[in-house]
């Protein structure tokens, strides 16, 4: 697949940026520059948002019935696998993606447009038994227009989850991707318009967060808002829409707790918890980026995981090797102050216990940060209330299960929970006291499968993704009463 042009994606056209101007899109394996895109304006948001209203309401896209609609999705789905190599390619040097990784977020991007697809024509309302002489009944109807904001992390994915969902429900959608990471989007949108989804039913303008992304979150004739990305700019984005009444699905941060306890099956947590701290070089929402172990496994368990940690190799995407580098400069700066911080932390000495390797043929200019496991780590210290977003694991013992909960919930976060024993019943207690939207118990999915409702409490967020649930959020509930008695 060849580099998509720097122009916006609008009624199934690329158009340049009303503006006329462009941002560099930088390949994080080496920091050089190697395409551009549109930098979007408010003028170009609300052109989007004029197709996408005029596929929504009566254009050819509102019109299409349920089962046709699913048709599409399920198109867009085999056309996705046959583009799968190409669309890889690209989401990993943008992303900086080792390709495993971005194989594996075409796939489910696919999966997504897959489940969707069956669940288009699924979607029934009630009828509810009132008053005699009168028929009530529920229909799930579309917003109409839905803006999308989405990360730079996951675009592919998080395109599939999002958008698939919204234009499942009938939908028409504008997407605002992050500005590090957008090019596989372009290329997903002239698929969808070659495999004949109706101009101004998926809609792309890209553009930096405080400009186009602002001005999606402002715009007039957005129905409903999904924001997946930071806490603070989703209060933003929040606070934005609220001024118009325009609801918002909120997918945030989080800091996420694996919880082992002695009896775990240790062979079978250990390299599932390293992988939920280093896939994708730890930016990722659902990242275990808290380890909670109990006191008499503390010392098994880290001497286990120092050995795997200093196994690990960051290197460039191309060379597909266990994380790749983080996605620009100043994220590389974040994670390495949380790391300079440990040694002013309050409280008992955090220390690191393990790295892996940056290896020496990684380009100077590339933003790597070596995995690295972090023991005794103190639960105030911001390494364990913040969100990192980087390859840095902070382990701490816990004395019993009150304290392992105490723990978990203690942070502003709830996104997902990770428990691990042998003990049906405590697997359950802490399934249940523990604050979040996902809790696994022996595994940890890293945000799960598409099929898993997915979401926050707190900080991480409002409303679900993911599932047939997410059909709800994208679809607004009618009751219709009809009096025929006399
Ligand atoms: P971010 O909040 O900086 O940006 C997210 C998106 O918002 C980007 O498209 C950006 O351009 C846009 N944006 C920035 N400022 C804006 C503004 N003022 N108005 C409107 N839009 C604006 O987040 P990020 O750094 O791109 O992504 C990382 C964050 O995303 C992490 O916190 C991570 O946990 C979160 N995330 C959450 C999920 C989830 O499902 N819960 C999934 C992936 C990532």
């Amino acid at each position: 697949m060849t580099i998509p042009r720097a122009e916006h994606f609008i009624d199934n056209r690329f158009v340049p940026a009303l503006g006329g101007l462009t941002i560099p899109v930088i390949d994080p394996s080496d920091g050089r520059v190697f395409a551009a895109i549109a930098r979007g304006s408010a003028d170009d948001v609300a052109r989007a948002v004029a197709a996408a209203r005029r596929a929504a309401d009566g254009g050819a896209w509102s019109r299409l019935a349920p089962v046709e609609r699913g048709r599409l999705l399920a198109r867009l789905a085999r056309a996705i696998e046959a583009k799968a190599e190409d669309l890889a390619a690209l989401e990993s040097r943008d992303c900086g993606k080792p390709m495993r990784q971005a194989r594996a977020d075409v796939a489910a991007c696919a999966r997504y447009f897959e489940f969707y697809a069956g669940a288009c024509d699924k979607l029934h309302g009630q009828t509810i038994p009132y008053t005699p002489g009168y028929q009530v009944m529920t229909l799930y109807e579309p917003h109409g227009v839905t803006g999308h904001i989405i990360p730079w992390n996951y675009p592919l994915q998080i395109f599939g989850r999002s958008v698939g969902g919204a234009l499942a429900a009938g939908n028409a959608c504008v997407v605002k991707p992050a500005e590090d990471a957008c090019l596989s989007l372009l290329g997903l949108a002239e698929i969808a318009a070659a495999e004949g989804f109706p101009p101004g039913a998926i809609n792309i303008v890209t553009g930096y967060g405080h400009e186009a992304g602002q001005a999606l979150a402002e715009a007039r004739g957005i129905d409903h808002l999904s924001f997946t990305g930071s806490a603070s700019t989703g209060t933003r984005v929040a606070q934005a829409a609220a001024l118009r009444h325009v609801p918002v699905t909120l997918e945030l941060g989080g800091k996420s707790p694996q919880i082992v306890f002695a009896d775990a099956d240790l062979e079978r947590a250990l390299p599932v918890i390293v992988n939920a701290i280093v896939q994708n070089a730890g930016q990722t929402c659902s990242a275990g980026s808290r380890l909670l172990v109990e006191t008499g496994a503390y010392e098994r368990v880290l001497a286990a995981l120092a050995e795997r940690f200093s196994a690990l190799r960051a290197g460039p995407a191309a060379m597909d090797l266990d994380l790749g580098p983080l996605i620009r400069a100043s994220q590389k700066a974040r994670v390495e102050a949380f790391l300079q911080g440990l040694a002013s932390q309050p409280g008992a000495g955090a220390w690191v216990r393990a790295r892996g390797a940056i290896v020496p043929e990684a380009p100077g200019g590339g933003f790597y940060v070596a995995p690295v496991l972090v023991a005794d780590a103190d639960p105030a210290a911001p390494l364990c209330r913040e969100e990192v977003f980087g390859p840095v694991l902070a382990a701490m013992p816990f004395g019993d299960e009150a304290e392992a909960v105490a723990l978990a919930n203690g942070t502003d976060y709830g996104l997902v929970a990770g428990v691990w024993t042998e003990n049906g019943a405590r697997a359950l207690r802490l399934a249940k006291a523990v604050k979040s939207g996902q809790v696994f118990v022996n595994d940890y999915g890293a945000g799960g499968g598409v099929e898993l409702p997915f979401g926050g409490v707190k900080a991480s967020g409002y409303g679900r993704e993911k599932g047939f649930e997410a059909l709800y959020g994208f679809s607004v509930l009618k009751t219709v009463v009809i009096r025929y008695g006399v």
